[in-house]
């Protein structure tokens, strides 16, 4: 909300009319940080879980890939994270991507590092699932749970957006939503200073949302719901700021 300018009790006829009041939205210069996850070749050397961790996990692992399309996950997170950002930029949003292409080594770790070094009021990493089942199915969101230690500074505000973006894709008709999990055990997400979600955008094993994440229309409409999500938890953010 822009604030009013209070109207002058005495106006000079000869005065000028006041300039427009051109401020813009704050969120103009806010900064989105996708990572698209995954990468062509997986990095199966370890980093720690999370600061001051004595668990390893590996660097990025490998992914699910579409049962019926053949489709690598890696592929598909990065068509989503460019319509997503485009989205965003659209909403006046600074987006910065993780990776732009597929042939990078780039740890979970050093993902998050650099959402941290742009200071982004939230990162956002894209991935779909897989299962041995391939009845299971549905758009979940990952986040870190009131217990995790290397996120108690952004566990509320990674709820707070998570729940905002569930909300929006819970419009969409053609998508399931399986809801918000808490998970402690991401290391691209213990390793975030700044707001920190995962989304599950389907499974990838399940023939239907194999080929429904393979259409650009669906994909398109999704992201557009994720993009609306991200707009409300930003502008919701700054309001309570005040
Ligand atoms: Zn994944």
């Amino acid at each position: 909300m822009v604030e009013k300018k209070e109207p002058s009790a005495r106006v000079e006829k000869k005065e000028k009319p006041a300039p427009p009041i051109t401020a813009k939205p704050k969120r103009k210069s806010l900064i989105i940080c996708i990572d698209p996850g995954h990468q062509q070749k997986a990095d199966l050397s370890t980093e720690k879980i999370g600061p001051r961790s004595n668990l390893q996990k590996p660097k990025v692992t490998g992914g699910t890939r579409g049962i019926t399309t053949g489709t690598p996950e890696y592929k598909l997170t990065l068509k989503a994270s460019m319509i997503l950002g485009e989205m965003l930029k659209e909403k006046g949003f600074k987006v910065v991507y993780t990776r732009t292409t597929n042939d990078v080594n780039v740890s979970n770790k050093e993902r998050a590092e650099m959402a941290n070094r742009n200071k982004a009021a939230l990162f956002i990493r894209l991935h779909a699932d897989g299962s041995t089942d391939r009845n299971v199915r549905g758009f979940s969101i990952l986040t870190p749970s009131s217990k995790n230690s290397y996120t108690s500074t952004i566990y509320k505000d990674s709820l707070k957006a998570s729940q905002l973006i569930v909300d929006e894709v819970k419009k969409a008709r053609d998508v399931q939503v399986n809801g918000i999990s808490l998970r402690d055990d991401l290391s691209g997400t213990n390793w975030s200073q700044v707001p920190a979600i995962l989304i599950e955008m389907g499974f990838m094993t399940n023939p239907i949302e194999d080929k429904n994440l393979s259409d650009p229309t669906y994909l398109t409409h999704l992201m557009e719901d994720v993009s609306r999500g991200i707009a409300d938890f930003t502008s919701n953010k700054m309001k309570s700021a005040r």
